[in-house]
C-alpha cells in the first residue's frame, strides 16, 4: 500500500476521511456536499438495507413510493415541522422553463405528502393500520458535511403508519426501535442505548422521538436511528380521519421512523482501526478473501487448482468469497488492500498449505499478524462459518467493552465538563430544557437519550440541583 493511514488517535476526522476513500466505499461529488457511493460502499448499504427490510417485512410492514417533489404548502400545513425543516429545503421554481405556480419542495422526509395521501385511503377503522415503509433519497440544505454522516443527499428509509389509537401507535413506534435495536446488534455489530430524546431533540412535529445511540471510535456519539410518536399532528395537519365502530369520525394516530446511510458511517467509526476498515461479517460484501501465493508456474498450477476447490466449497456454503488472483501484485500488497477493505477474513494459499491439506487464515477482527492460525482443508466450510460467527461477536464485545469504559456518572457539573470532553456522562436532569441549553452551551455535550428503564429512586440535577426524576446520557454528538 502506498501509504499508511493517518493513525485514529492522532486525527480521527482524517482517519475516517481516508478510510471512506481508500476502501473504495465513496467519492466527493461535482456538487457540493453530495456524495457518490461507490459499489463497494453501495454493497454495504444494500447488506444493511436486507437486513433492515427483512425484518419490517417480519413485523408485518410493506413498501411504496411516494414522490420526490412535495407542493410547498404541504410543509407549512404543520406549524413544528414547517419551522424544523424550512431552513434546510431545497426548492424547485422552475420547470420546464416555466416559474411554477407553486414551488415545489425536494423532499426533506415524508410526513406531509403521505399525510395527504393516507387522508384519501384512510375511511373506516377497518382500513387501519396502514403500515408503510419506503426507500428513498431526501434532500436536506447541510452546509458542514461529511460523507455518509451529513452529506445533502442521503439515502435511508421511512416508515410512515397510522393507527386507530394512541397506544397501538405507541406500540408500533416501540416496536421499530426493537427492530433497530436487533439490526444495530445482530447485523452492524453496534452496541447500542436507546432511549426518548428531549424535547428539544425531539423530530419537529412529534410527540415523543426515540433513538439509538452509538459511541464512535473517537468517543463521540451518533445518532444511528429514530423512531416517532406523531400523536395526532399530521393527521390533524392532514385530516387523516376514520369511522369508528360507532360511526363517528376520529383522528387516526402516526408514527414515522428511519435508519439511513449515516449506519455506513457508524460502521466504519464503530469498528475500523489504523489498518483500515473492519467489517463485520453479517453486513460485509465480502466476507472472505482467498489469496493464491506461489513463485513459478508449476507451484501456480497446484495452488490455483486448490484455490478454486476452496473458494468453490464456500461459495456453495453461502459464504461471499473473492479469490484476489490477481497478477502484478505481492501477496504482502494484497494483503494490506484487504485490511483496508474490512474483510473479516483471509485465506492464504501456497504449496505448503496444498501439500499440508490445511489453510493459513487471518482474522481482522485481531491486531494485525497477531491471528495467523491453519484450518484443515477439508472442513474449510465448517471452519470458516464457526470463525465468521467468532469475528462477529468479537467485534461487538470489543465496541461493548469500549464502550462501557468510556460512560462515567459524574459526581457534580464540574466532573461531567471533564467526562464530556472524552467520553459520556450519564447523569440526573431536571427535564429542563434551559438546563440542557446551558449544558449544551458550555460543553459542547447534547442530551442523547434518556434510558426508558431508569430504575427505582431520584438525584438532583447535575446543573442547578433541582430534584430530577429521571437520568439522561450527555456527550458530543455528530
Ligand atoms: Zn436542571
Amino acid at each position: 500500500m502506498a501509504q499508511r493511514l493517518t493513525s485514529h488517535n492522532e486525527d480521527f476526522s482524517a482517519w475516517y476521511n481516508e478510510i471512506v476513500l481508500r476502501a473504495d466505499l465513496a467519492d466527493y461529488s461535482p456538487v457540493r456536499g453530495c456524495m457518490v457511493i461507490r459499489p463497494y460502499g453501495y454493497e454495504l448499504w444494500e447488506a444493511i438495507k436486507n437486513g433492515l427490510d427483512r425484518r419490517f417485512k417480519e413485523t408485518g410492514h410493506v413498501n411504496a413510493y411516494f414522490p420526490l417533489f412535495i407542493p410547498m404548502s404541504f410543509l407549512e400545513k404543520e406549524s413544528e415541522h414547517v419551522e424544523g425543516f424550512a431552513p434546510q429545503v431545497a426548492v424547485v421554481t422552475h420547470g420546464g422553463g416555466k416559474k411554477l405556480e407553486e414551488p415545489l419542495v425536494v423532499r426533506p422526509t415524508s410526513e406531509t405528502i403521505i399525510g395527504h395521501m393516507y387522508a384519501q385511503w384512510v375511511q373506516s377503522y377497518r382500513d387501519l393500520p396502514i403500515l408503510i415503509n419506503q426507500w428513498a433519497n431526501v434532500v436536506r440544505w447541510e452546509l458542514r458535511t461529511r460523507l455518509f454522516l451529513r452529506t445533502m443527499e442521503f439515502l435511508w428509509q421511512e416508515g410512515h403508519t397510522v393507527h386507530a389509537t394512541y397506544e397501538e401507535a405507541e406500540e408500533e413506534t416501540r416496536r421499530i426501535l426493537d427492530v433497530y435495536i436487533d439490526f444495530a446488534t445482530n447485523d452492524a455489530a453496534i452496541p447500542v442505548l436507546h432511549g426518548r430524546k428531549s424535547r428539544a431533540e425531539t423530530f419537529p412535529g412529534a410527540m415523543i422521538s426515540y433513538s439509538i445511540e452509538a459511541m464512535m471510535g473517537d468517543k463521540r456519539a451518533l445518532q444511528a436511528g429514530t423512531s416517532h410518536n406523531l400523536g395526532q399532528s399530521f393527521s390533524k395537519a392532514f385530516d387523516v380521519t376514520y369511522l369508528d365502530q360507532n360511526n363517528e369520525t376520529q383522528y387516526c394516530w402516526g408514527t414515522s421512523w428511519g435508519v439511513s446511510t449515516r449506519m455506513v458511517g457508524a460502521i466504519i467509526m464503530v469498528h475500523g482501526d489504523d489498518q483500515g476498515l473492519r467489517l463485520p461479517p453479517v453486513v460485509a460484501p465480502i466476507q472472505a478473501v482467498v489469496i493464491p501465493i506461489y513463485r513459478n508456474d508449476s507451484e501456480k498450477r497446484a495452488v490455483t487448482e486448490g484455490v478454486s476447490g476452496i473458494a468453490g466449497k464456500l461459495r456453495d456454503a453461502g459464504i461471499r468469497t473473492e479469490v484476489d488472483d490477481r497478477e502484478g501484485y505481492t501477496p504482502g500488497w494484497k494483503f494490506n488492500e484487504w485490511e483496508m477493505r474490512g474483510v473479516p477474513l483471509r485465506i492464504e494459499v501456497g504449496p505448503r498449505e496444498i501439500a499440508e491439506e490445511k489453510l493459513t487464515c487471518a482474522r481482522r477482527d485481531a491486531p494485525t499478524g497477531a491471528a495467523r492460525f491453519s484450518i484443515p482443508r477439508d472442513q474449510v466450510a465448517e471452519g470458516v462459518n464457526r470463525l465468521l460467527t467468532e469475528i462477529q461477536k468479537s467485534l461487538y464485545d470489543q465496541a461493548l467493552a469500549f464502550r462501557d469504559s468510556n460512560i462515567h456518572e459524574p459526581r457534580d457539573y464540574e466532573q461531567l465538563k471533564d467526562i464530556v470532553r472524552d467520553g459520556w456522562a450519564y447523569a440526573w436532569w431536571c427535564g429542563s430544557a434551559e438546563c440542557e441549553a446551558n449544558i449544551q452551551e458550555e460543553t459542547k455535550a447534547t442530551t442523547r437519550c434518556i434510558p426508558l428503564d431508569q430504575g427505582a429512586g431520584k438525584g438532583k440535577c447535575i446543573y442547578c440541583d433541582k430534584e430530577a426524576a429521571e437520568r439522561v446520557y450527555f456527550a458530543r454528538a455528530y
